[in-house]
């Protein structure tokens, strides 16, 4: 059923009195450009980057682009996620600076002091790894990549100054505990802890996402401990994790083979206050529905929502959530209501694509920047005469969209959507 979204492209849907206005980046898995587009799908400026992306770029307060590149022929480029190279780029293209490790992977977190956190892969002592267990006792689980031997990797996340020097520094297998921290049954046993996306808590410590525990942790920046664990049992391979204003975690919680079989992915708010770690190690059972989430968004029942790997989730300031369906292309703003009210399917131009291949429209992820974002501070200088070559510039004239049109519901507009595409 996923399919029909990937032939729609570009703007499908734009309930205008609600969406919240402002600028999308989104950051293709294809092609080596990063894209900002405006509320009705026009491209309103674009990065060359230089390299493909390695996760979701992102628009700093300071107009500049912050992004990890993949780098070919990194030694763990077979690994999902592989980067090797963290660029800041300013709004005209100029490279600010550069931060260079063969190591790096996957996601980035600039700090209020400037700095940036970034995720490194380390190998595991020989000796660590012989006690790593996996999570379940089923041997069935078990591939017999799981039983090969060979080197195993975890995760460091280092604090990197702009010049380059790293001046604080994590180890995963320092602090994760082989008795509660139980790595993935089914994924290859290369890996620990697969550590996904990162970010920097208003009290200084470090929230991590670690998909192949399927746990999100919070770690004591000063002791390095980790203080609060979330997901064992409940997440199923998350990747993208943030804070919002009310202190809550908003996780995007993917289904790769997760420890409960479900087919569709889900976006989890989570009230770290609840979801005590004592409790959740010792009382959540199989499938039980833990009472830390506070909100989810799903569809369960329809099986349209599904992402592997690829995706974000971002609170935005209207309390509507932008969410990246990335293996699809699809980027969607829906409400707390779960009513979707914008939605886009990445139709810009890979012109890199290899000759016979479909032309790909996945992307890593995307980020909503209201209209006053200070980042965006030089649309309305440089871009002007490309805005005003496009039909509709933002506060300008729109999309028509009849009344009857918005007063659709998302089944609505879904089902008669399938419908012209003959499904
Ligand atoms: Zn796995």
């Amino acid at each position: 059923m996923t399919v029909a979204y990937a032939s729609i492209k570009g703007l499908a849907y734009y309930d205008m009195r609600r969406g919240y206005n402002g600028f999308t980046l989104i950051t293709p898995t294809e092609g080596t450009k990063v894209y900002l587009i405006d509320m009705l799908g026009n491209v309103i400026h674009a990065w060359e980057m230089g390299y493909p992306a390695a996760t979701p770029a992102e628009l700093l307060p300071n107009g500049n682009i912050l992004f990890a590149g993949r780098v070919e022929g990194a030694p763990l480029t077979g690994f999902e996620g592989a980067g090797g190279i963290l660029l800041e780029i300013d709004w005209d293209g100029k490279k600010v600076c550069e931060y260079q490790d063969p190591y790096l992977h996957h996601g980035f977190f600039r700090m209020k002091n400037g700095n940036t956190l970034v995720m490194k892969w380390v190998r595991t002592p020989d000796d660590i790894a012989a006690k790593v267990k996996v999570e379940g006792t089923d041997p069935s689980y078990w591939l017999e990549s799981m039983k090969r031997g060979g080197p195993m990797w975890d995760d460091a996340i280092q604090e990197v100054t702009p010049e380059g020097k790293v001046v604080w520094e994590w180890v995963g297998h320092e602090h994760f505990d082989t008795e509660v921290d139980l790595t993935c049954p089914i994924c290859p046993k290369t890996e620990w802890s697969h550590a996904t996306n990162i970010g920097e808590l208003p009290d200084g410590n470090i929230m991590a996402s670690f998909m192949e525990l399927n746990t999100v942790a919070v770690i004591n920046k000063k002791i390095g401990d980790i203080t609060w664990r979330f997901g064992r049992k409940i997440l199923r391979h998350q990747h993208f994790v943030s804070v919002l204003d009310n202190g809550n975690i908003l996780v995007f919680d993917n289904n790769h083979h997760g420890y409960v079989p479900r087919q569709d992915s889900r976006v989890l708010e989570v009230n770290p206050e609840v979801a005590n770690p004592s409790v959740e190690h010792m009382h959540v059972r199989v499938g039980a529905q833990s009472n830390a989430i506070a909100w989810s968004y799903e569809e369960a029942a329809t099986g349209l929502f599904t992402a592997c790997n690829l995706c974000s989730a971002q609170r935005l300031p209207n309390e509507s959530n932008l969410v990246a369906e990335g293996e699809w292309g699809r980027i969607f703003e829906v409400t707390v209501d779960g009513e979707l009210i914008w939605e886009f399917v990445n139709n810009l131009p890979f012109y890199e694509a290899a000759p016979g291949r479909p032309k790909p429209c996945s992307v890593h992820g995307a980020f909503r920047y209201g209209a006053e974002y200070s980042g965006l501070k030089r649309l309305g200088i440089v871009d002007e005469s490309a805005r005003e070559k496009k039909q509709a510039a933002p506060g300008k004239e729109r999309v028509k969209v009849s009344e009857e049109e918005q007063k659709k519901t998302t089944e609505e507009f879904i089902a008669e959507r399938l419908r012209r595409l003959g499904y």
